[in-house]
Parts: structure tokens; sequence; C-alpha cells
């Protein structure tokens, strides 16, 4: 309930009705020999300051602080000398929060000319106040910011002229704010004078525009890339008055958008036209490039290999190799060239050699780069060197060279098996008139045909070798006796009776065979070809086809 000074006062009573519904906080202030007391609050005074009952007749120095009772006692007295009233704006605690007042204190002046009385009516204005403060403290802000970015920032008007514009546009630009606000200069370019009136419409449309790329002009000519965006400003009255404009300055990083894009279209140029794979491993072991040579030796597209192990379609043979090679110099180990065979799409494998290089980064290694170069051709030839020297040309069996290795090889294995090695040594018969009868052409194709039959006669453990000229030999490992070696060369002997007919004639081939049994003969492996030779020699001197085993004769062969 409000509290009214009931005599010797002021007769408010009408007024307090009113005081009772407004917001602000009425009090009423009665002096009495220097004392100032309540007599009364109105209920948004009660309210808000969390009032007692009491305070009716309450000296102010019981309900307020001591700081506060001087200061408002200093006003009253004013208020009493001058009869007229005074504003201030003045700190309160309220219960929970701390109060912003707006002040009027008025005298109440009775008929004996007295001044005993003071209304004081506060307006709660905390949150006008705050907002006020909090609106300086932001123009403090942006003046900093205003002075110190280092981006350009300008305000234009709604006519899209410059009106302000900061050190670090001058430093960019090169003009002066002065230059600028007086439209001596421009940072336009010429065929971009529509730019600045598309953005004013927009503006005026109240439109906030971020990242805006365009060109702008220094003093002297150079063109900027500029990132521009702008915000519209307002008035009070929420009328647009122009806008802020920030720009972004990304000439530097443009030219270096472009020299790694040129770079990277130089090593795309190189990758992509090699005849080499390229390939881009990540620190997982998985491709992140493959260049496109890859589609045309392998058949595969790239995505078959994108996101991939590097391991993909590798021969398991060699996907181990491969794994250690790579691994190894992640490791930091040095490169080393492997060969590997990569699966075509269509099944065949491709020999591939591969040459893993590092790609660091902080020195460290984060990439492999292989480069993976066709080898087939290489291993083709190096098939047909190796062949070469183990395989005789015309005929494509082996030769002399293998006959002796196969040779050495079953001995040391009879040696250890306890079994025997026989030798036959073979030569044509009257090989010569062949070629005078037939030519050099032919004679070489019966020496291809008798290398055939020989072979066909013997097992697939025996070596049948062409030795040299007409001559050719047999290495029967592991016999127990030499009727294998004699059944052997009888085979031979009988598969040389079909004539072999080439360019429509019937040509018959013969031969003569020696046999030579290790460890029977000797123990000495040039000594059982020489056996076998005699032999051979001894067979030689019959007109028919004939084999002979060391030490018989061919009177032998007739008895026996
Ligand atoms: P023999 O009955 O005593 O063995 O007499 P032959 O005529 O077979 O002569 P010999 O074994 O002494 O010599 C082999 C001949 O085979 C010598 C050469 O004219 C011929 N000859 C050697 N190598 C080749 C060859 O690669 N191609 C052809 N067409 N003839 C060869
Ligand atoms: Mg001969």
């Amino acid at each position: 309930m409000p509290h009214f000074p009931e005599k010797n006062g002021p007769d408010i009573a009408g007024a307090a009705a009113l005081f009772d519904y407004i917001q602000d906080l009425v009090f009423l202030m009665e002096e009495n020999q220097g004392t100032f007391r309540y007599v009364y609050a109105n209920p948004a005074a009660f309210k808000i300051l969390q009032l007692q009952e009491n305070i009716v007749g309450s000296p102010i120095e019981d309900v307020m602080s001591s700081e506060q009772t001087e200061l408002l006692i200093r006003y009253y007295r004013q208020v009493q000398t001058t009869k007229n009233p005074v504003e201030f704006t003045e700190k309160i605690d309220a219960e929970n929060r701390e109060l912003i007042g707006e002040t009027v204190l008025n005298p109440i002046v009775t008929e004996d000319g007295q001044c005993k009385y003071i209304l004081a009516i506060v307006r709660d204005v905390t949150e006008r106040e705050l907002a006020k403060r909090a609106l300086i403290e932001t123009k403090e802000k942006l003046e900093v910011f205003w002075e110190n970015a280092t981006d350009p920032v300008f305000f234009i008007n709604t006519k899209g002229e410059i009106i302000k514009v900061n050190p670090a546009f001058e430093k960019t630009f090169e003009y002066s704010e002065e230059e600028m606000v007086n439209q001596k200069g421009s940072i336009v370019p010429l065929h971009m004078k529509s730019d600045p009136k598309a953005i004013v419409e927009r503006i005026l449309k109240g439109e906030t525009v971020n990242s805006h790329e365009t060109i702008r002009l220094t003093k002297s000519g150079n063109p900027l890339n500029i990132i521009s965006s702008y915000t519209p400003v307002r008035n009070a009255n929420r009328d647009i008055i122009g806008a802020t404009i920030f720009y972004k300055n990304v000439t530097e990083l443009k030219k270096a958008e472009k020299d790694l894009q040129k770079s990277q279209e130089k090593y795309k140029l190189i990758t992509e036209s090699a005849f080499d794979i390229i390939t881009l491993i990540d620190s997982a072991g998985l491709i992140e490039y493959v260049s496109p040579s890859n589609e045309k030796i392998l058949g595969y597209p790239d995505s078959a290999y994108i996101g991939n192990p590097f391991t993909t379609n590798v021969h398991p043979e060699d996907a181990f190799g491969l794994i250690e090679t790579v691994t190894s110099l992640m490791d930091g180990d040095k490169p080393a060239t492997i060969e590997v065979r990569f699966q075509h799409q269509d099944g065949q494998w491709i020999w591939m050699e591969v040459s893993p290089t590092p790609v660091l980064t902080d020195g460290n290694v984060m990439q492999v780069l292989t480069i993976a170069r066709d080898i087939t051709e290489r291993k083709r030839l190096q098939d047909k060197i190796a062949k070469m020297a183990f395989f005789d040309h015309l005929s494509g069996i082996p030769n002399r060279r293998t006959f002796d290795n196969r040779l050495q090889a079953a001995i040391q294995q009879a040696d250890r098996s306890g079994k025997k090695v026989a030798v036959l040594l073979m030569d044509g018969r009257k090989f010569k008139q062949i070629n005078d009868r037939f030519g050099h052409d032919t004679g070489d194709a019966v020496i291809k045909e008798m290398a055939i039959r020989l072979q066909a006669a013997v097992r697939p453990v025996d070596t049948a070798a062409r030795l040299g000229g007409d001559e050719m030999g047999v290495v029967l490992p592991e016999l127990d006796s030499l009727d294998l070696a004699e059944e052997t060369a009888k085979r031979i002997l009988a598969s040389y009776e079909e004539p072999f007919t080439f360019n429509g004639y019937d040509i018959k081939m013969g031969a003569g065979i020696g046999i030579s049994l290790y460890p029977d003969h000797t123990a000495n492996e040039k000594q059982l070809i020489k056996f076998a030779d005699l032999a051979l020699y001894e067979a030689k001197k019959a007109d028919r086809d004939e084999y002979v085993i060391y030490g018989r004769t061919l009177l032998d062969n007739v008895l026996f």
C-alpha cells in the first residue's frame, strides 16, 4: 500500500493515484531539522527496489548507502535553495542488479514559501544506458579496426560516391583519402564501369554481399585481384544511407595459384605424355594418382587403381618384393628398382620395371612416386639371349653347353644315387651328300627334323642336344644298366628309317651312335665323351645305321 503523509504535508493524494500506475519510481521526501525522511514511495519503487513496508518515516540514511545518502542530500539541498528542479543520473542498488536511474527532484513549495518536501521521480534508463555504452565501445573498437585493418575498407553513399577510406585503402591503392572523397581518383577499370552501379543497386535493396571477385586498379595502374564484400549502413530510422565495403587483396594468392596451376599443368603434361606409368602412392599405401599411360599399357581405367592398394593387379609372386621395396623407402631406405608382373585387363602378365622415389614433405616421406616401365620387349630379348646361350639356334634343342651342364649334373646325381649315366653321341651319315643334292636349306631342314625325331625318341628327363654340324648327343641320367641306353639308340635309329619329305623329295636320313656308360667305362667326364666318340667312330664304319657300345665292335653287335 502506498503511504501518504497524514498531516503537515502537501496533499498529494490525488497525484498518488496517478503514481500508482506509472513505471517510474516515485518518492516523496520530507525534511525535518536537517533529516530527510521518506513519506511516500509508489508501488513501482516498492517493487523494483524491494523496499520494506517500514520505509515510511525512515530517514534516508537508513535506506540508502552512506555514499548515496551524501549525494542525494546534496541535491535535495540544492532543490531547497534554488526551488528549482534538479536532474541527474544515478546508480541505484536494486535487489539483484544495478539500476541506472534518470532522476528529477521537484521542489514542493508550501504557502509559507518553505520547501520542506521534495518529490523524486526516477526513471529506469538502465537498458538505454547500457545500449549507449555498448555503442560507444563498438564505435571505439571500429575506430581501432578502421585504422589498423590491413585490408582496405571504405564507405560509400547511396550514389556510390566514396565518402571515407581507411589507411589500408590508401596504402593499397596509392590514392589519398582526399583524392577518393573528391572523386579525383578511381580504382575501377574502364571496362568495369558498370560494377559500382550494380553494387549500389544491390545495396539500396538492402542486400549484404559476401565474396564478390573483381579487379581494381591502383593509382599507378596495377590491376589487383580483389574479393569484396559490402553491407548496407542504415541510420537511426533504418534508412539505408550507404554501405561499408571490405576489400581483400588476393593478387599474390592468385599469382601463386596461377604459378601452381602452371607447374601442375607442366607435370601433368610430363606424366600424361609419358610412356611409363607414373603412380603416386599415399602414406597408407593407397594409389592417389596414376598416369594415363596406365590404360594404354594395362588396359584398366584409372578408377581400377585410385584409392586401392599399390599392389593392385600385381602378380602374387611379385607383390611381396614390391611391398618390401616401397615400404623400405617409406622407412627412409635408398630407392631400388624391381621387376614386377602386372596383369593386363585381358589376363596376360606384363613385365614392368618399377622405380619408386620418395616424395618428401618437411623432410618426411609422405608419398611414394613410382615409375613403371613396360619391359616385355626387354624380357623377350633376355629370354632370346638366354636361349641363344643354351639352345641351338637352328633346331631349337639344347646346345653343347647345355649338354655339358646336364651331363655334369647327371654325373653328380649318379654319384649320390649310385645309378649310372649313359652318353650317346650321334653323327649323321653322308650328310654332305644331302647338302650337295638338295641344297643347304634342305640340309638345315633335315638337321631340324633329325633333332625333332631325336627328342621324340628320348625320355623327358634325358637331354637331347645338337653338338654341332650333323652331330648330336643324348645324356641319359639315372640308369640301372646299359639296357635303356641301347633301347634308346635303337628307338632313335628306328625313327630315322621313315624318309623325311621336304620340298617334294623323300629324304632318307641316317646316323651312327656311340654309347659310353658312367661310371662303368670311366669316372672321368671328358673320357666318357671320348669313349662315346670312339664307339661312334666304330659305328660309322658300318654301311648302315648302327650303334656301338664303348669297348665293343660292329662284330660284337652281330654276335650279341
Ligand atoms: P660322314 O658320313 O662321315 O659323317 O660324312 P658326312 O657327309 O656326314 O660329313 P661329316 O659328318 O664329316 O660332316 C658334316 C657335314 O655336314 C659338314 C657340312 O657340310 C655339313 N653341315 C655342318 N653343319 C651344317 C649345317 O648347319 N647345315 C647344313 N645344311 N649342313 C651342315
Ligand atoms: Mg656326318
